[in-house]
């Protein structure tokens, strides 16, 4: 029996959109159908080193295909994004999904009325130290995130909140799943005219402290989310997909508890997160299923990112 293989392009073919043309090629139920750019040079080299067709605009790429990564800087996201959805073509788009929030709602909309997936690139989910602290995670108390990076003009287009700290806050709203009851935020520039460093403090309805810190002018690379529970402490680490867990185990005759802490480690050094992230988009496509960063999800993110932002423009004048 002949199985139909889905159909799917790529829009936006830079640092990030060549990755994604990589992942798909080695997908086998998926058939690269061809890549748009706007950069004619850098279309010709992806094109010709993934062997797959060139499109003069994304317009003509969607009449041949089921789904789309896009993929393309995030100031026109959403000019190209429409057009994906109006198409009836599934859309898995690249973080932040806007930079304002009145484009995320009209995506988020019309994706649900087309009944189309349209996920959000918020990779850091797929991280699977990540994905197996979200098996173990029962009733996280406090949780502390920090996201530091060297500099790089990469990204300075956004402020950190939208660059970095997004994905910190888009795990920590899916984890912990409870309104936000308190927001506060600080920040400053240090090298760009927007927030370079910035720290936030979320408290949730349901109790759960969350404190998250993100930079690009670090002089080193940490990525990492400590949690805190009842009976578990879990440090997740980001760059070297790592996650330790410290638990205490049976307690009775031992007063001071400590000896009963056991502590394991666990690596997955050979993953692919973006890989993972867009096998997880062609399974939502193929079945009809809600992806696992949905378009509702990343519309959350950027709202408390905003928020944050916010809060950290009004507090500047205090410094
Ligand atoms: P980039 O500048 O390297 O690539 C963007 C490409 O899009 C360029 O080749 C440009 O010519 C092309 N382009 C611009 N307008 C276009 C249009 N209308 N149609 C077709 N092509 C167009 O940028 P990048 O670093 O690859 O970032 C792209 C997106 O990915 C951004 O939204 C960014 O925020 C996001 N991103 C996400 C992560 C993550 O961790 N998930 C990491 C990096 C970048």
């Amino acid at each position: 029996m002949k199985i139909d293989k889905l159909r799917v392009g790529v829009i936006g073919v830079g640092h990030l959109g060549e990755y994604h043309v990589q992942k798909y090629r080695n997908i086998p139920m998926v058939d690269l159908v061809g890549i748009v750019d706007a950069n004619p040079e850098r279309a010709d080299m992806i094109g010709q080193s993934y062997d797959t067709r060139i499109f003069q605009g994304h317009k003509e790429l969607l009449k041949e295909v089921d789904a789309v990564s896009l993929v393309v800087p995030t100031t026109v996201h959403y000019e190209v994004a429409k057009d994906v959805l109006a198409q009836g073509i599934h859309l898995l788009i690249e973080k932040p999904i806007t930079y304002k929030l009145e484009p995320a709602n009209t995506l988020v909309a019309m994706a649900q009325e087309k009944n189309l997936v349209l996920q959000v690139g918020l990779v850091e989910r797929f991280n699977p130290a990540v994905v197996k602290m979200e098996s173990i995670l029962d009733r996280p108390v406090f949780i502390e995130a920090q996201r530091m990076n060297k500099f790089t003009l990469r990204g300075t287009d956004a402020d950190v909140v939208l660059d970095l700290m997004i994905h910190d806050l888009d795990i920590i709203l899916h984890i912990v799943n409870s309104e936000i009851k308190e927001l506060r935020a600080v920040g400053m520039s240090v090298t760009t005219d927007k927030t370079d460093i910035a720290n936030a403090r979320i408290i949730f309805e349901n109790g759960t402290v969350a404190t998250l810190t993100a930079s690009r002018v670090s002089d080193k690379t940490i990525r990492k989310t400590r949690i805190f529970q009842p009976d578990c402490y879990m440090e997740v680490d980001f760059f070297k997909r790592k996650l330790s867990i410290a638990r205490l185990g049976d307690v009775a005759g031992d007063p001071l508890k400590l000896a009963q802490i056991k502590a394991e480690n666990e690596t997955f050094p050979d993953s692919d997160p973006l890989a993972d992230e867009i096998k997880s988009f062609v399974y939502a496509v193929n079945n009809g299923r809600e992806p696992v960063v949905s378009g509702h999800d990343g519309r959350k993110a950027l709202k408390v990112s905003l928020d944050i932002i916010k809060l950290i423009k009004k507090g500047s004048k205090n410094f």
